[in-house]
């Protein structure tokens, strides 16, 4: 193996090179609807990009306190304390450069080589690679439409060696939407005492819940604090993905080994992002209200153009996701998303890009406007047909 065939194959993402095809496919198409990325349509609200704007004037363009600007570290943690979060102090908070820099720093962090960190399947697929890039061996457990894509304490229970040293919790589920119920939250924090495991909760999309699920905070539990790395941002809630400022909250002993990679991999997070993110965070909440109930009216309308299709799916709870099996159209999922892209011009991905066990489930994104989500489903709806009807037609011997 030569040495460039050797990284290629070190950081895998499994089908990435789907995800390649699927967008040089789709740059060479006119009117694509996009439901792949998980970048929000909406614009990030005017008063925090008010906020960023007076700050760039105001001479926000050098670096800040590694950890993050004190006032937003504080802002943060009264906002956590106000959303029934555990206690924090300002230096048990560390704003990153979104909240994929907060999982990587985790991993590199806190995982040694040869530890088994355990992870949901499907899952958004960075943790698989942060995990990896660490050392460490990802186990995956997997989770099923008939339970709702739920996790389970006693599914993580049966992955357990000597050598499992992490659990991770992303909590509403990428790409399922799942919420995990709380009495199931109690379940695993219990689990991870009794077995002494670090606990990573990416909560990002814990503001964008729907029909009264609740996510419940796994640091708040009792015990957990000392265990947990909470992982949030403002990408999701506000709008902010371009911005790449996020952060986590953990204890002390924690924020000390992660401090220092965070330093070494970018410093601080960008100081104008900084003062954007803390009008996001002490500004009105209205617009994160707004923004769930929008995602909330165009699941309703995905829900309801799969129900005619056929297609089945298990009622997303939380994030802005519907994971669909398309498996009744005859087609592995991978194969579906690229016919979707070349007869419908729709572009979802499958849930192979996410660590997802089968070939079964296209994860749609919910980030155009109501309209255009109807227009996606009309063009699936022709396809599916189409598709349904070629696998009934009895094929010549
Ligand atoms: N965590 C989850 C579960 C995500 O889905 C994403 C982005 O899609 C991230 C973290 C990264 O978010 P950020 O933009 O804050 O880096």
């Amino acid at each position: 193996m030569t040495a460039s065939q050797r990284f290629a194959s070190r950081v895998l993402i499994k089908d990435a090179s789907l995800r390649t095809k699927m967008l040089d496919i789709a740059a060479g198409l006119q009117d694509v609807i996009a439901l792949g990325r998980g970048d929000p349509d909406l614009d990030t609200p005017p008063h925090i990009i008010e906020a960023g704007q007076k700050a760039l004037g105001a001479g926000a363009t050098h670096y800040t306190h590694p950890l993050g600007m004190p006032e937003l570290r504080q802002a943060i943690a009264a906002s956590i304390r106000s959303n029934g979060g555990a206690d924090y102090a300002a230096d048990e908070i560390v704003v990153t450069a979104g909240a994929q820099e907060s999982m990587f720093v985790a991993m590199l962090a806190l995982v040694e080589p040869g530890d088994e960190v355990i992870i949901p399947s499907p899952g958004y697929n960075s943790y698989h690679q942060a995990v990896e890039l660490a050392g460490g061996r990802c186990v995956t457990v997997p989770t099923f439409e008939r339970d709702g894509f739920a996790l389970t304490a006693a599914a993580v229970a049966a992955k357990l060696t000597p050598q499992s040293r992490m659990l991770c919790l992303i909590n509403p589920s990428n790409p399922t939407g799942m919420v995990i119920p709380p009495s199931e939250i109690e379940k695993l924090a219990a689990l991870a005492v009794e077995r002494d495991l670090i606990v990573i909760s990416d909560e990002i999309y814990g503001r964008l819940v729907y029909d009264n699920a609740r996510v419940q905070p796994v640091a708040a539990l009792p015990g957990m604090k000392e265990r947990t790395i909470t992982i949030d941002g403002f990408s999701k809630a506000y709008a902010m993905t371009g911005w790449r400022v996020g952060y986590f909250a953990a204890p002390r002993h924690f924020v000390k080994p992660m401090a220092e990679i965070h330093h070494g991999l970018a410093i601080c997070a960008p100081a104008v992002s900084q003062h954007a993110a803390l009008a996001a965070v002490s500004g009105p909440q209205d617009c994160v209200e707004a923004a769930r109930r929008e995602y909330d009216a165009r699941r309703q309308v995905m829900m309801k153009a799969l129900d005619r299709m056929g297609l089945s799916y298990a009622k997303p709870n939380g994030a802005f996701y519907v994971y669909a099996n398309v498996s009744s159209t005859g087609a592995t999922a991978s194969d579906f998303c690229l016919r979707l892209l070349q007869e419908g011009k729709v572009m979802m991905f499958p849930g192979s890009l996410f660590g997802d066990h089968c070939d079964d489930y296209v994860r749609i994104s919910l980030l155009q406007p109501v309209a255009r989500v109807e227009e996606a489903a009309r063009r699936m709806e022709a396809v599916v047909r189409s598709m349904k009807n070629a696998a009934k037609t009895p094929q010549p011997a």
